[in-house]
């Protein structure tokens, strides 16, 4: 019998043979549509050799063939079904900017998170990868002279005519894309103008633009690690040797020294030739942070959001040729495209900016550790402060446990003194700086040190409230309170950013007495100037913030010594390592701990821990101030004492006892739209069906809610919410699949669907 050899084409098809649809090759197809199950289409034979899974094409789609982007996840054999195929139009990318692991990953999130696989993939391929910022010959379209000599054209369709007038208009070649945009048409007309040889294609590169070279920096030895560093190291190194997924808890408080085991374990990493990724928090990713890896290493590429299409481009390329050693970014850093990858970090494992709040909202951590599990590497997870659910993973044995109970270098964690807000006067009188924190920071300046003043509300006045009706001055699209901007002169909203001339007479009755209330950075800013003349003081906030380069010249300043007090918001809360930093204030300790969230509680520990940690990393030491009303409430206290095994310890319980995470998965579905009855109503027929699904399948979940979401209104729309609450995700899941409920909203309804809620609004 004759072998057939593996490449051997197949025999062509005699015409009088029926073409069976066992003989077409197929690409399967997933949309950045919240649309299950990928879908099939015809390759035409001219394209067959070229298209591969993580490629993307451009197909007909939906029911009037407009063309859109699809990506193609598999090829094969149709699938199934009688229905007439649609074929590919057109091949974009001519090699792979997928990897069959980031396939696997993106569906992994796609079922995980209750969205469409397309989704995930249009959300995880940076910009400059999808248009090949940098370096991609692009298609241009401009009218063919020869074709339209006059203002009398062809008898065009309306679609196509418009974008001939934009063309026209324009007079210059341009991309499809851009074209579809200012003609309000889908690509699909401009393709049938290019088919009909109506219009001229061109193809010109792209602007390379902002690829910089990173300076080499001076080479910083390895420090001498001390027992307790030793100890943990070595537990990593042995599961490193090992070959094999663990993903590690390392809890060590703020100064313990943390980064300076993971810069260890990867160097291991790098010397068997692979990569590591290591994790931050965006606000983290300051040049102090970068530097310390720099320094440390021969390749360091960094990911983050202010980067152009072509740096991002040009880091992603770079990256997944192997060049780069270490990958230092936000959340999205997770998808960096390393080809040996040998383990991920997540430092700050409690920050809430890994979790994504628009579709996919993935989880950086949750994604580590699929992604650690099927390429087989650790996952460190480091933090002073872990998330209960992180925690409860490490008591179960899910995660291992490491733990830097001291200062590395012997330093000490700072005293943590509370000040009762109610009895100072001077707070009654307007004040925001005690007398307490006030001589406390007159002792710190003469001694020579410096100060961090902490206040996480932005503005001038976070409240403006009316003094005749007694109602807060709200933005007109949002339910949400305006804040007075002094600077600007201008009542804005920090939800949709509406702003506006701050009012004289109230909205609601007309009365004229509209009071500023309450402290934002702004004004506390102005009390400090007032209190410490000649004193030089920054303020840190996404407003003072908000040119490119500002928050680097800022700590810079303020590393140097030349800026004596940094105040600011978040932004300055964490990752902060300045050794003369003697006095770290916390104006006000209460704005969260009051928030309606199960959170709230962890988040007033989490936040004064952190602040905490900015202080004592010298010699001179240091000392926390914390301003509440409320000192004698548990996080407070239990913060104040560094205790966090005492405050977990209670909050696991409470938690247990209240059915929250992490002893039970939630599932937040909120409904938006512009008529609150009709919000409402399909709500209520939403939480019906889900009940209905829930027993007649005999599933041990619950649902709470219907009920307006805390932010009512948000933007012009209602919101409403409800939470599918179970001991195990996987039943929320499938209930979800399977109870047809989305089907029940009427058109006009948003729906958004968040597993593991953090952000409860
Ligand atoms: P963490 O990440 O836990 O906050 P870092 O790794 O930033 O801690 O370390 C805090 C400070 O202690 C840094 O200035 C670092 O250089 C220093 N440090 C860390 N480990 C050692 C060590 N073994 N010996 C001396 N100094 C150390
Ligand atoms: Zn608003």
């Amino acid at each position: 019998m004759k072998q057939r050899r593996l490449f051997e084409p197949e025999p062509e098809p005699t015409p009088w043979e029926v073409v069976d649809r066992a003989d077409q090759v197929c690409a399967q197809l997933v949309f950045n549509r919240p649309l299950e199950t990928p879908f099939d289409y015809l390759i035409p034979e001219g394209l067959q050799p070229f298209v591969k899974p993580g490629m993307r094409v451009r197909v007909p789609f939906g029911r009037g063939d407009q063309a859109i982007v699809g990506y193609c996840v598999g090829v094969g054999r149709p699938s199934g079904g009688a229905n007439r195929l649609k074929s590919v139009l057109e091949l974009i990318d001519q090699a792979p900017i997928l990897s069959p692991r980031m396939l696997e990953l993106t569906r992994w999130i796609a079922a995980r998170y209750l969205c469409g696989w397309g989704q995930v993939l249009e959300a995880v391929v940076p910009a400059g990868v999808k248009n090949q910022a940098g370096t991609r010959r692009t298609l241009l379209v401009s009218i063919d002279p020869a074709r339209w000599p006059g203002a009398e054209p062809v008898e065009l369709p309306a679609k196509q005519a418009a974008a001939v007038a934009v063309l026209q208009r324009e007079g210059r070649p341009m991309g499809i894309e851009q074209l579809a945009r200012l003609a309000h048409c889908g690509t699909g007309p401009i393709n049938a103008l290019r088919q009909r040889g109506l219009l001229k294609s061109s193809y010109e590169r792209l602007d390379q633009g902002g690829a910089e070279v990173d300076e080499p920096l001076e080479r910083q030895p390895d420090l001498q690690l001390n027992v307790e560093q030793q100890r943990v190291l070595h537990e990593i190194l042995q599961t490193l040797r090992g070959g094999v997924f663990r993903p590690f808890l390392l809890h060590g408080v703020t100064g313990s020294g943390k980064t300076e085991v993971y810069i260890r374990a990867i160097r291991e990493v790098v010397e068997y030739g692979r990569q590591a990724i290591v994790l931050v928090p965006e606000i983290s990713l300051t040049p102090q942070t970068i530097r310390r890896f720099r320094s440390r290493f021969d390749s360091v590429a960094v990911l983050h959001s202010h980067q152009t299409d072509a740096e991002r481009h040009r880091h992603w390329q770079q990256i997944a040729s192997g060049q780069v050693q270490v990958v230092v970014g936000a959340r999205s850093a997770v998808f960096a495209p390393t080809p040996h990858l040998g383990l991920i970090v997540i430092d700050e494992e409690h920050e809430h900016s890994f979790k994504q709040d628009t579709v996919p909202r993935y989880h950086a951590r949750e994604v580590a550790l699929e992604r650690a599990r099927s390429e087989r590497v650790p996952l460190i997870l480091g933090s002073a402060t872990p998330t209960l659910e992180s925690w409860q993973r490490a008591q179960q044995g899910d995660f291992t446990l490491l733990s830097l109970q001291r200062r590395a270098a012997g330093l000490r964690l700072p005293p943590v003194h509370l000040v009762d807000t109610r009895e100072d006067p001077q707070f009654r009188g307007g004040a925001a700086i005690g007398r307490a924190l006030r001589s406390a920071m007159q002792q710190a300046l003469s001694a020579g040190g410096q100060v961090i003043l902490f206040l996480n509300l932005r503005g001038f006045c976070p409240v403006l409230w009316c003094q005749a009706c007694g109602a807060p001055v709200k933005c007109p699209h949002c339910d949400v309170s305006l804040t007075w901007h002094r600077e600007q002169n201008e009542a804005r909203c920090h939800s949709c950013e509406y702003t506006t001339e701050p009012p004289r007479h109230c909205p609601a009755c007309g009365k004229p007495g509209v009071r500023y209330l309450g402290t934002g950075t702004q004004r506390l800013e102005s009390e400090v100037r007032a209190k410490f003349p000649g004193v030089s003081c920054v303020r840190m906030d996404s407003d003072s913030m908000r040119k490119p380069g500002s928050h680097d010249i800022a700590l810079e300043s303020f590393r140097t010594g030349q800026t004596r007090i940094l105040l600011g918001t978040q932004m300055i809360s964490k990752g902060l390592d300045f050794p003369n930093v003697t006095l770290v204030g916390v104006i006000d300790a209460d704005t969260v701990l009051h928030q309606p969230d199960l959170r709230s509680g962890e988040r007033t520990f989490q936040l004064i821990a952190q602040v905490a940690g900015r202080t004592g990393r010298g010699q001179q030491g240091g000392r926390v101030l914390v301003q509440t009303a409320c000192p004698e409430e548990p996080p407070i206290q239990f913060a104040a004492r560094h205790d966090y095994l005492g405050f977990v310890q209670r909050e696991l319980r409470l938690r247990r006892q209240m059915g929250y995470p992490p002893f039970e998965s939630l599932i937040r579905v909120i409904l938006r739209g512009p008529d609150e009855a009709v919000v409402n109503q399909a709500a209520q027929t939403l939480g019906n069906t889900l009940r209905t699904a829930i027993d007649s399948g005999g599933l041990a979940a619950r649902i709470l809610g219907p009920a307006p979401a805390p932010v009512t209104r948000l933007k012009n729309l209602f919101r409403y919410h409800l939470q599918l609450a179970a001991p195990q995700l996987e039943t929320l899941q499938t209930l979800w699949r399977t109870s047809g409920a989305p089907c029940t909203l009427p058109a006009e309804i948003e729906l958004a669907v968040d597993v593991d809620p953090i952000n409860l609004r």
